[in-house]
């Protein structure tokens, strides 16, 4: 067994610009209007800018003609996780003012989190964090026990993404067996894991997205 790649790409979000619009596909276009805050409209932009502009790279395909499925497994309706074809796994995430994404040849699951003060971490915390979770937090005070909830937060969120449970899975579980779980760096103000399936700790490449959007 070899240790999977995963390239991850991140952007800050006042990265996004208008002309990005132009490689956007109708479904994408549909969804870019239907966000009514502007920072909305430039996370979903800089995401799908990311996951096209990436892939065109890597298959020497100008960006507007990378397929990409949103088929939702329910309904059929397109407003589910995005998909590449050509064995290509992605995983998009933002949150307060970054956007990331990840690529791999088997499922993973990117997720960021702003460190938001206005959460109830106790009371999040007992819904969604184990009991060794809930003890290990109890050591924290303020902005640290805010940090470290909502590093356990991201990690559940890669985890259920890279596993493709979604919410409906048990947040309070722990990584399945499988399962790799990486913290990544996303500064101060951002806490950020990384899941992707495998035996194996997978090499993970970060890259700077600002190339990848002039
Ligand atoms: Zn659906």
């Amino acid at each position: 067994m070899t240790a999977p790649v995963v390239e991850v790409w991140w952007a800050g979000v006042d990265q996004a610009r208008d002309e990005f619009e132009r490689d956007l596909d109708e479904v994408e276009r549909g969804r870019l209007a239907a966000y009514v805050r502007d920072v909305d409209k430039a996370r979903f932009l800089l995401g799908v800018t990311i996951v096209r502009r990436a892939l065109a790279r890597r298959l020497s395909l100008p960006a507007a003609n990378i397929l990409l499925d949103r088929t939702c497994p329910e309904c059929g309706k397109p407003h589910g996780k995005v998909r590449a074809s050509g064995g290509v796994e992605l995983s998009v995430t933002h949150s307060g003012d970054l956007v990331g994404v990840a690529f791999a040849d088997r499922p993973v699951g990117l997720d960021v989190e702003r460190i938001d003060p206005a959460v109830d971490v106790d009371a999040v915390a007992r819904i969604a964090l184990t009991a060794d979770e809930v003890r290990d937090l109890s050591r924290y005070d303020g902005i640290a026990k805010l940090s470290a909830f909502t590093t356990y937060w991201t990690r559940k969120e890669a985890v259920v993404k890279a596993t493709g449970e979604g919410l409906r899975g048990d947040l309070r579980a722990a990584a399945p067996r499988g399962i790799q779980l990486l913290e990544l760096d996303a500064g101060p103000d951002h806490r950020a894991a990384l899941a992707v399936t495998s035996a194996e700790p997978p090499v993970v490449h970060i890259h700077d997205a600002t190339h990848l959007l002039s």
